[in-house]
C-alpha cells in the first residue's frame, strides 16, 4: 500500500480493516460514554454512589444513558477532516492539517451555534448532524485553540504551555491510516495535535497514541505497538514525560491483579501523557472489553478521556464484535458514528472509485465536499 491509498484491497482485507475502524470508533464512544457520568468525581464519590464495585453499567449523563462528549465530538471530526484531505487531494492541494484544521473549526462551530446552518453546503454531512451541536464539557485549549481561524503550528502551537489530554484523545484516527508510514502518522497526529495544545508532551503523547492505533489496526498485538510507539517518540525532542508514562504503564502490569489503585498510581489523565498511560494499561490488562472499560473510568480522574482512549485500543485490536453489545445499542450518536467509520473505511480502501480525475459520485463529494 501506498500513502495515496490506490493499491488494490483483497476483500477479507477490506473487510478486517473495516471492522477495526468500527471497532476503534465505537469503541473510543463506549468508553467516553461511559466514564461521561463520572469525569469529576474521585474513586470514594464513584463508590458511594455506585456501590463498592463502582461504575458497573452506563448510567445517565447530560440527560440520559449513553450519552457521548468531547473526546468522541472532536474525534468524529478527525475522520471528516482526514476523509476531506484524501478528496481534495483532486484538486491538486494536499496538506492533511489544513483539512483537519477546518474540520476542527466545524467542530468548535458545533460548541457555539444551536445547530447545523443548512446555507453552508462546504461543511459536508458530519457538521450537519444536529446531535454534534451539544457541549459537553469541552476543554479549554481546544476552545481557545480554535477560537479563531489562524492554524497552530508545531513551529507556532497554540497554547504553548497546554499538555492536557484534549489533543491526545481525538487522535485515535490518525492512526487508521494504515497505509501510511508510522512515522507519517506521527508526524500528521503531533502537527494536528499543536493546533490546541502546544507542550510537547501535549502534541507528542497525541502523535504516540496514533502510532499506537496504526499498529493494532494492522493487526499487531499491543505489546508489539507500545514498542513502535516508544520508538517514534525517542527521537523527538522532548519526548521523555510521554516515554516515562508509557513505560510506567507497562511497568504496572508486572506488579499485580489490576486495581483502581494502580490505575490511580499513572495519574489522573487529565494530562496528555497520564490519559495515555492509563488508557494504554487498562487494554493490555483487559480480561474483556467490558473489563477493561470498566477499569479505565472508575478512578478520580479524566473519566471519560482514559475511558475513550482505552475504548480507541480495545476496539482497533479486537474488532467492532468485542464490544459490549448491551452498551453498544444505548449509544448516542451511534447510527452516525456508523456512518462515518464506513465512509471512512471506504473512502481509505475504495477511494478511487468514489472519486477522481475520471470522475467522482455526486453523493460523496455532498458529504466531503472539497472546497
Ligand atoms: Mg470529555
Amino acid at each position: 500500500m501506498t500513502t495515496t491509498g490506490t493499491a488494490v484491497w483483497g476483500r477479507a482485507e477490506q473487510q478486517d480493516f473495516r471492522s477495526r475502524v468500527r471497532g476503534c470508533l465505537l469503541g473510543g464512544a463506549i468508553g467516553d460514554a461511559l466514564g461521561a457520568s463520572v469525569e469529576f468525581h474521585s474513586l470514594d464519590e464513584i463508590r458511594r454512589e455506585h456501590g463498592p464495585e463502582g461504575l458497573t453499567d452506563l448510567v445517565p449523563a447530560y440527560g440520559r444513558r449513553g450519552a457521548i462528549t468531547d473526546d468522541t465530538q472532536m474525534s468524529l471530526f478527525t475522520v471528516d477532516g482526514l476523509i476531506r484531505a484524501q478528496v481534495r487531494r483532486d484538486t491538486g492541494a494536499w496538506h492533511p492539517p489544513t483539512d483537519v484544521h477546518r474540520a476542527y473549526l466545524r467542530w468548535a462551530a458545533t460548541q457555539r451555534e444551536w445547530g447545523p446552518d443548512e446555507r453552508r453546503e462546504e461543511d459536508g454531512w458530519l457538521a450537519r448532524q444536529e446531535w454534534l451541536y451539544a457541549r459537553r464539557a469541552p476543554g479549554q485549549a481546544c476552545l481557545t485553540g480554535l477560537g479563531d481561524d489562524t492554524m497552530g503550528t508545531l513551529a507556532q502551537p497554540k497554547n504553548p504551555d497546554s499538555k492536557g489530554c484534549g489533543a491526545v484523545m481525538r487522535s485515535a484516527p490518525f492512526g487508521l491510516l494504515v497505509g501510511w508510514e508510522p512515522q507519517l502518522v506521527f508526524q500528521l497526529a503531533t502537527e494536528c495535535a499543536a493546533q490546541t495544545h502546544g507542550h510537547p508532551t501535549g502534541y507528542l503523547a497525541a502523535g504516540a497514541f496514533a502510532v499506537l492505533i496504526h499498529s493494532l489496526a494492522q493487526g499487531e498485538p499491543l505489546d508489539n505497538a507500545i514498542q513502535r510507539a516508544l520508538a517514534q517518540l525517542s527521537a523527538r525532542p522532548g519526548h521523555e514525560e510521554t516515554s516515562t508514562a508509557l513505560k510506567l504503564a507497562l511497568g504496572a502490569v508486572r506488579q499485580g491483579l489490576p486495581t483502581a489503585a494502580r490505575v490511580e498510581s499513572l495519574g489522573e489523565g487529565w494530562t496528555a501523557e497520564e490519559a495515555l498511560a492509563i488508557g494504554v494499561y487498562c487494554a493490555l490488562v483487559a480480561e474483556d472489553v467490558r473489563h477493561g472499560l470498566l477499569l479505565a473510568v472508575n478512578h478520580g480522574g479524566d473519566s471519560d478521556s482514559t475511558g475513550s482512549i482505552c475504548g480507541n485500543l480495545l476496539g482497533a485490536l479486537h474488532g467492532e464484535t468485542a464490544l459490549p453489545p448491551g452498551w453498544l445499542a444505548e449509544l448516542e450518536g451511534r447510527a452516525t458514528i456508523l456512518e462515518l467509520a464506513d465512509d471512512f473505511a471506504m473512502e481509505m480502501t475504495q477511494g478511487p472509485a468514489l472519486h477522481g480525475p475520471a470522475g467522482s459520485a455526486p453523493g460523496w463529494l455532498a458529504r466531503y465536499p472539497r472546497s
